[in-house]
């Protein structure tokens, strides 16, 4: 069971972008016991995001995870925005989880740059774009980084600290002190494009993807290929659904431009992007998506 009990606060987190990543970072965060303010654009995601948190904790005190007092202190540190500025305004560690465009990030950062304490880290949760390039338009970009995190974010142990060119030595150790906070075990990668995780990580789900359209297997037999023969514990088409199949595209995309041809996003993923087949939230990908989980595409 997580031991939370220290009511005292740790300081604050701002989270940018309520969707699958922010709200599971706004999550660790409040249960580490640290106060959260959670931005989004989108009002209606951000009452998703709430509801999202609660029936997640919930789950977790139903399996002992965690403590009741812990589960009510959790959710009652999280405040939600409407302002970017608003929201980072005192915050220590302020980690953007908004889509994975290069020119929202840099606008989001540029705010953020005038608004959170001269000392707060700045992290982006970015899945492959360069951290450098974001951190161009900070005054000071020696405080900020990639954090890198893993959905479902309560439960994956792994957080990716990327190191900028301009990032310091220092602030890299703050973000891994904080990750060890969050109970995290974090590894420190130099920025390039798709870091350690999503380069590898990539290559197997666009390989599954083309094995699909080539007729190799079905969906759940290529993927039980690599849960039974590799040990992997979900194959790479249902993680694909889990990450979201937009998501995947955009780091797909982002890598054929800096790294080449082996990245080159398969039609039939484009396809179902265009038709709104986005994975487990949209309720279909290539799985349809219950409250049951998976089922058989
Ligand atoms: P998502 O589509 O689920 O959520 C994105 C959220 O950002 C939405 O709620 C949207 O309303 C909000 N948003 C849009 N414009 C915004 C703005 N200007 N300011 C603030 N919020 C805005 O996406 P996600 O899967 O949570 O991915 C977010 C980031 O995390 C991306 O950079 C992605 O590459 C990265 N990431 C995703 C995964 C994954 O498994 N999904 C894993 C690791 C990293």
């Amino acid at each position: 069971m997580t031991d939370t009990t220290d009511q005292s606060r740790k300081g604050r987190v701002a989270v940018l972008g309520a969707g699958t990543m922010g709200a599971g970072i706004a999550q660790v965060a409040a249960t580490a016991g640290f106060s959260v303010a959670l931005f989004d654009v989108s009002k209606g995601q951000l009452d998703k995001a709430r509801a999202s948190i609660a029936q997640s904790l919930e789950k977790l005190a139903s399996k002992a995870k965690i403590d009741a007092a812990t589960k009510d202190r959790a959710l009652s540190s999280i405040v939600t925005y409407d302002s970017v500025e608003d929201a980072s305004r005192d915050a220590s560690f302020v980690i953007e989880a908004a889509p994975e465009r290069m020119e929202l990030k840099r606008e989001l950062f540029t705010a953020v740059d005038r608004a959170a304490p001269a000392d707060a880290l700045l992290a982006s949760n970015t899945s492959s774009l360069s951290i450098t390039e974001i951190a161009s338009v900070v005054r000071d970009p020696s405080r900020v980084m990639g954090m890198h995190f893993f959905n479902p974010v309560p439960l994956m142990e792994l957080l990716e600290v990327v190191r900028g060119v301009r990032t310091t030595d220092a602030n890299v150790d703050r973000a891994v002190t904080f990750a060890k906070t969050l109970g995290k075990t974090a590894i420190v990668v130099r920025d390039f494009p798709g870091f350690a995780t999503s380069r590898l990580g990539v290559v197997i789900g666009c390989e599954a993807i083309r094995m699909l359209e080539q007729g190799v297997a079905s969906a759940e037999d290529i993927d039980r290929a690599m849960e039974l023969g590799y040990r992997h514990p979900m194959g790479p088409l249902k993680l694909g659904d889990l990450v979201g199949l937009d998501v995947r595209l955009a780091i797909l995309e982002h890598l054929h431009a800096e790294l080449g041809e082996q990245f080159r996003p398969p039609a039939l993923l484009r396809q179902m992007v265009r038709a709104g087949k986005l994975g487990k939230k949209s309720g279909e990908g290539f799985y349809k998506w219950t409250a049951d989980g998976p089922q058989k595409p």
